[in-house]
């Protein structure tokens, strides 16, 4: 096989390199993601691809937004995207070349499984902590995305029965109103508004920042700042019950956590969130790896060129 292509299209940036059949990302390029729409997206992937290579043997893109045979269905994080999309056909015909497409805490999941700190992983389940929670399924070491494409969105698997907060997705109840950055900003605001003693606002203004970002919490965790702990307590139990049951549902071998939080608190949060899912499992004394991701940037790259040899291999 040719060269293969692993776009990652995110919100801010689009990352693209060609990628190894053992996983190697080489010929980085990074770009801006353009705010014109999908004609100017595509006019962009189509130009990164073809200068890593003029005639790709293959091409995975991973999408921000929910994704059905390659159409995106719906792009919540790009602006002047308000149909869907026949994304994969129109850049296959500009290539001349197959392109896969995947959302995009699913190809990071697949990368990480393949590739990365889940390498070896037979069922496992990826965790992308972010503004939301993202979450990709890999079942007999493939990517398993149900019918409609949403498998695997741990983000919103409800988790309690009464009194729910209402999450992003206009939905209620779902971990992400617990562990999504988005809704743990609005209870940091909440609870101070209400005289709980936080100091995050003003380490946010010293590390220059304008969100809480990943850095904010873990310096404001480390202070041991009472509303930032309160918070992500319960973030850990909204996380460490949802995996319960997908791990009870589907005896998973391998839970792979990625994206800002896992990677700036790192293996003792995991371990934190482990504590709270082992008392709920039918067997928690078989043997699981429970991992923070290791690729980096990278891993949507690999896991979009993954994702593309598999499809090839398949026909
Ligand atoms: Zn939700």
């Amino acid at each position: 096989m040719g060269t293969v292509v692993g776009v990652d299209l995110g919100g801010t940036n689009v990352l693209a390199a060609a990628v190894s059949s053992d996983g190697e990302a080489t010929d980085h390029i990074k770009e801006t993601t353009p705010t014109g729409g999908p004609d100017e997206v595509i006019e962009l992937l189509v130009e990164m691809v073809t200068s890593i290579d003029d005639s790709p043997a293959a091409v995975g893109v991973g999408f921000p937004g929910p994704v059905s045979q390659g159409v995106v269905i719906e792009a919540p994080n790009l602006a002047g995207w308000t149909e869907p999309v026949k994304l994969a056909k129109r850049m296959a015909k500009r290539l001349k070349a197959p392109v896969t497409l995947g959302n995009d805490a699913n190809v990071g999941t697949l990368g990480e499984a393949r590739h990365g700190a889940g390498a070896g992983a037979v069922n496992a389940l990826g965790c992308w902590m972010g503004t939301g929670i993202g979450g990709g399924l890999i079942i007999d070491g493939r990517l398993f995305e149900g019918q409609s494409g949403t498998a695997g969105e741990l983000g919103h698997v409800p988790v309690e029965m009464t009194s729910p907060r209402r999450c992003g997705c206009g939905r209620w109840g779902c971990v992400e109103a617990y562990a999504g950055r988005a809704s743990m900003r609005a209870m940091v605001d909440r609870l101070i508004a209400e005289g709980g003693s936080s100091e995050m606002v003003e380490i946010m203004e010293d590390k220059g920042k304008t969100r809480f970002t990943s850095s904010v919490w873990k310096k404001a965790l480390k202070n041991g700042d009472e509303v930032a702990t309160a918070i992500m307590d319960e973030a850990v139990i909204a996380l460490g019950i949802a995996l319960a049951g997908m791990i009870n549902t589907l005896d998973l071998d391998t839970l792979i956590f990625g994206g800002g939080l896992a990677e700036k608190l790192g293996q003792d949060h995991v371990d934190r969130i482990e504590e709270v899912t082992l008392p709920r499992l039918m067997a928690p004394d078989v043997k699981r790896r429970w991992v923070v991701a290791s690729l980096g940037d990278d891993s949507g790259v690999v896991g979009a060129a993954e994702l593309a040899r598999a499809a090839e291999q398949a026909v």
